[in-house]
């Protein structure tokens, strides 16, 4: 029996009824495997759960509490990964490419995870960098804090990676504490499902924090408006669409488009035939158009090549793809299977007929019989094909992305012509450029960089350890300008700061400290009444202060501390070479001399609350102290945190050190780790 892919809204499944919609199909063999409809699927039901249910219980959760809920589905998902890929084969997915999907889901659900926990606060508002004093007056100060916006974010997913794409995109919404409303491309939406009803059954997101709708519903951006988030990865045509819908130009819903993208990789002039890097480059050609049949949307389009290595490049690629075993995924042996369909294979036979208009086909092409023996007369295959350019400008070379196992080799005179040629692209995803040479790497990636979202360097050193021009890590941006959609994701924590509200606030100091729980230099210093290393966290105030003695620094001290510590630098030793430099007029005292005397100077010696010391941030010496010069500092609390599940936390202490005129001569925070009462 045809499986009938259901959505899930409002905390119940709905599977549709009734014979309409899309019939997906093996493509290999042309059995239907799924019914798709999402004809009756209440979407104003999932926008007001997401808005009523799912929203307010991310947005009461801290990033931290968050970042441990996604650590928990990535385990949970990981423990079924070989369930999930043996499910792919139907769909003409290899067991490898099902692997990227599947692992590489998991995978960036963790890394998320990890950035949550250690890049974002124990906090639902992120508070970025310092107060900064406006108008040069301390006590009227700005900050910009990130929050969550109060809407839905909807994601509409391509087709080729159902796992990947699905859970990248919730990872970075629910971090950025927005409920998701996710829409798998229809031709594979049964493998999202399939991932889904695990999420569901495992109970780990609440209820209303995701839902999915398979097909093509009536209205899916009617409820949607200011507060809300779109993401589309999909075609450049389905991008121009979605930006002109009300919802996003007259309405405000903020729209994030990953599109198609015309990728190049470049080979060095210095990379000939016999170097490591003219393998890695055939390499990484053949890799990228086979994988997932070539339906990636960095997968390499064009093969940028210096003329004198076009004939060798031409003829390697040749022999590699030869080599090339196409057929049903589900026999030993077979390297690439068919596209997702037979419609794509119209379409990619299509783009390689424009691409013709500029270039010749030496390997494969539309009529090169791919097929395997038994295969349905409406299948998915497509041979490996390999272009040159005869017109290394003409447009179709430059702009029609053929979604398949297709590549373009186009030949430049100079390195200044390869970044010209990248660039008629007019946006990309992703650009790799092999080369041994700093200097060609220099000028292409500086050239190149204004039209990628990212760009791969390969050269003999990363030979083994380097991931392929395709694979979009969660550390690195994904999204690129113009054609590829002018958005962007992932990219470590700027993915979640996208999808946050940055407002910046203009306030007295003190009233930042209270937005923020961080003190800053211009609001009120308080007086605990006993020495702030003798609070436990929970009486520690921020503001506390400490206000010190005074130090001299004498010739003798500093003399002592170079013979002790070995660091006889000339400004601290040499009396003569000191007063000629231009930064100083004699000798001075050591910058680490100042901060071990302010040490000596701040320091409570009993056991307590304070248990140590973990770092120094933000140091600066301001100007030098000088023999018979006096040191004195302020110590204040400046933020502190509770570790969950521990009987202790962090405090972050600001730090001034001044000199008998009261001038600044160092400033820093200070790190500890301080005892709850409750220890
Ligand atoms: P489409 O643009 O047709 O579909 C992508 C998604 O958009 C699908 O979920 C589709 O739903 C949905 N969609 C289409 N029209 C609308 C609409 N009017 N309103 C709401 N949703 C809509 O792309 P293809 O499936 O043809 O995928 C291939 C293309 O996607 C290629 O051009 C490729 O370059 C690009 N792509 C880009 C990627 C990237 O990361 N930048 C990744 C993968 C592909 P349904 O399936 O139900 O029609």
């Amino acid at each position: 029996m045809t499986h009938r892919v259901s959505s899930y809204v409002a905390g119940q499944w709905h599977t549709p009824t009734g014979e309409n919609g899309l019939r997906v199909t093996d493509p290999t063999n042309g059995e239907v495997i799924a019914l798709v409809n999402a004809e009756d699927v209440d979407v104003d039901a999932a926008v007001t759960t997401a808005r009523t249910e799912g929203g307010p219980a991310l947005r009461a959760m801290t990033f931290h509490e968050r970042a441990l809920l996604l650590k928990k589905l990535a385990k949970h998902l990981a423990a079924q990964a070989d369930e999930l890929v043996g499910g792919y084969t139907r769909s003409g997915v290899t067991v490898a490419d099902a692997r990227i999907d599947v692992d590489g889901g998991t995978q960036v659900l963790a890394a998320y995870a990890r950035i949550g926990l250690k890049e974002f606060p124990a906090d639902n508002v992120l508070v970025e960098d310092e107060a900064q004093p406006l108008i040069g007056n301390p006590n009227f100060v700005g900050q910009i804090i990130y929050t969550s916006r109060p809407g839905v974010a909807l994601h509409i997913n391509a087709f080729n990676f159902p796992m990947w794409g699905m859970l990248e995109k919730l990872a970075t919404s629910f971090l950025a504490g927005m409920p998701s409303i996710i829409k798998p491309a229809s031709q594979t939406s049964h493998l999202a499902e399939a991932v889904f009803r695990r999420i569901v059954e495992s109970g780990i997101l609440p209820e209303g924090t995701v839902q999915f709708i398979a097909g093509h519903p009536r209205g899916l951006l009617d409820g949607l408006g200011v507060g809300d988030h779109i993401a589309v990865t999909g075609s450049a045509r389905t991008a121009a669409t979605l930006r002109t819908h009300p919802a996003v130009a007259e309405r405000g819903a903020v729209l994030n488009a990953e599109a198609d993208s015309v990728n190049a990789t470049i080979l060095g002039t210095d990379a000939g035939r016999g170097t490591d890097e003219f393998a890695l480059f055939a390499k990484s050609i053949v890799r990228e158009m086979t994988s997932r049949s070539g339906q990636k949307c960095t997968a390499i389009r064009r093969v940028l090549v210096p003329s004198q290595h076009v004939d060798a490049v031409v003829e390697e690629l040749t022999a590699r793809l030869g080599k090339v075993v196409v057929g049903d995924p589900r026999t030993e042996g077979v390297h690439m299977g068919p596209l997702v369909s037979a419609t794509q294979r119209a379409d990619v036979a299509a783009a390689v007929r424009e691409l013709s208009g500029g270039a010749r086909i030496v390997v494969g092409g539309p009529d090169a019989p791919a097929a395997p023996e038994g295969a349905a007369e409406e299948n998915g295959f497509f041979a490996p094909t390999l272009l040159v350019a005869t017109d290394r400008r003409h447009p179709a070379v430059h702009g029609v992305e053929a979604f398949g196992p297709v590549a373009t080799v186009i030949p430049f005179d100079s390195p200044q012509e390869a970044a010209e040629l990248a660039a008629l692209g007019e946006g990309s995803l992703v650009a790799s450029v092999v080369s041994n040479d700093g200097g060609f790497i220099r000028d292409v990636v500086r050239s190149i960089a204004p039209w990628h979202g990212r760009v791969l360097v390969l050269n003999r050193e990363i030979a083994r350890g380097a991931t392929p021009h395709g694979a979009v890590l969660p550390q690195l941006i994904h999204g690129g300008p113009g054609r590829a959609g002018g958005g962007e994701e992932l990219g470590g924590k700027r993915g979640v700061l996208h999808l946050m509200q940055a407002t910046s606030v203009a306030s007295s100091a003190n009233m930042n400290v209270a937005l923020t729980d961080r003190w800053n230099p211009g609001a009120d210093q308080l007086d605990p009444g006993v020495h702030p290393f003798r609070l436990y966290l929970e009486d520690l105030r921020l503001g506390d202060t400490l206000h010190t003695g005074r130090r001299t620094m004498t010739e003798e001290d500093v003399q002592h501390f170079a013979e002790f510590t070995g660091d006889t630098f000339y400004a601290h030793v040499n009396e003569e070479a000191a007063a000629a430099s231009p930064i100083f007029e004699g000798r001075v005292a050591h910058g680490y001399f100042i901060l071990a005397a302010a040490a000596g100077l701040f320091v409570d010696p009993e056991p307590g609350p304070v248990l140590a010391n973990f770092g120094l941030e933000n140091l600066r010496f301001v100007q030098p102290v000088y023999f018979g010069d006096e040191i004195k500092l302020r110590l204040t609390a400046k933020h502190k945190s509770m570790r969950a599940g521990t009987g202790w936390g962090e405090v972050t202490w600001n730090v001034e050190v001044t000199n008998q005129r009261d001038e600044i001569v160092a400033t820093y925070d200070l790190l500890t780790i301080n005892a709850s009462k409750n220890a």
